[in-house]
């Protein structure tokens, strides 16, 4: 009787972490091997007059070691079969799946960043637009040839919308509420009304940048695009300007740079030219600023804008626009290295 209550101790302060354990204490108590069988075979050496009693206390005892381990089976059940203690710490972690940055975020990022350092903000704007902002302001009235090179996509509801064809309307934006001086990067989506093809797409990403202040000059336009070139494509490219045209820029030039694949000495990518054209630029028109009451007399700015689309294909040599879009994960994931 005096073994059974220091058993009964024992066993009301058993625990059991996990089902290992709860067999474990299954086995050394109520298996066949186990303690209340043993116990339970004192019985012939009871004194037939004792009998009684011990047979209620061996009852007693057998059922509280049962209802014990009932409990113990529960709580581990709950605890989703294992506890803090049986965990491998050193094991390594479960991977977690990490997605790539979008080709085109990666560049838009860099090419930020860069002109970040020279002191440009960040401007945004709508991507519908009305025609003043997208055209009328940047010096392109309605007649006007350069408007057939521009052509997108109009509002049903309301024809004087038109998702907007540049990101210059952003500039138009910045102008009309911002007093000089204005040192601007504007980056976003645009749309054209163009067939799908692997070199043209309805809709591209442009940056572009806008300074305007006192005695803002050519020099200072060429010193921070070639500063912007070294920065982005390495200290050994070269650029060129070639004379051009766009209404809200006058003078105006393209810059090329020198062919990052065959380093000038010509290939497919550069039409075995050994240039490739990046971007647009030239000094604000002083009708453009004009148009947003700014003294052309006193103030001067240069603007520049560029494809993402291009600085992409020259960088990561992607050679379908189409895939940009097309959200093939074979694509995007090649981008996962690169920030
Ligand atoms: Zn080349």
């Amino acid at each position: 009787m005096k073994q059974i209550d220091e058993h009964k101790q024992e066993i009301a302060a058993a625990e059991a972490g996990t089902p290992d354990a709860v067999e474990a204490f299954r086995i050394k108590y109520l298996g066949t091997k186990g303690l209340v069988k043993a116990i339970m075979g004192e019985m012939k050496n009871v004194p037939n007059e004792q009998k009684k009693e011990f047979g209620q206390v061996l009852n007693e005892f057998k059922q509280f070691t049962e209802a014990k381990y009932e409990l113990l089976k529960e709580s581990v059940a709950a605890s989703g079969g294992s506890s803090a203690i049986d965990i491998d710490w050193s094991l390594p972690g479960d991977p977690v799946p990490v997605g790539s940055r979008h080709p085109l975020s990666i560049v838009r990022n860099q090419v930020l960043s860069i002109f970040k350092r020279l002191g440009f903000a960040v401007a945004e704007g709508p991507e519908i637009e009305d025609d003043w902002h997208n055209f009328g302001a940047m010096n392109l009235p309605e007649d006007h040839p350069a408007r057939d090179m521009q052509d997108t996509f109009y509002i049903n509801q309301n024809p004087a919308w038109l998702l907007r064809t540049h990101t210059s309307s952003v500039q138009a934006r910045v102008m009309e509420t911002q007093k000089p001086p204005i040192r601007v990067i504007c980056p976003g989506r645009v749309y054209r009304n163009e067939t799908i093809s692997a070199r043209a797409h309805c809709f591209f990403h442009q940056v572009e940048g806008l300074y305007i202040d006192e005695n803002v000059s050519f020099a200072d336009l060429k010193q921070t695009l070639y500063f912007f070139v070294q920065e982005m494509f390495g200290k050994d490219t070269r650029v060129r300007f070639r004379p051009s045209y766009f209404p809200f820029t006058e003078p105006s030039a393209e810059m090329d740079i020198s062919c990052l694949i065959c380093g000038g000495s010509g290939c497919n990518v550069c039409k075995h030219t050994g240039w490739v054209e990046i971007l647009g630029s030239g000094m604000v028109h002083p009708k453009v600023l004009e148009n947003f009451g700014i003294d052309s007399n006193k103030y001067t700015g240069f603007a520049f804008g560029m494809g993402l689309e291009r600085i992409c294909q020259l960088k990561y040599r992607v050679n379908d626009l189409r895939l940009y879009s097309q959200n093939d994960i074979r694509f995007l994931q090649q981008f996962t290295g690169a920030v």
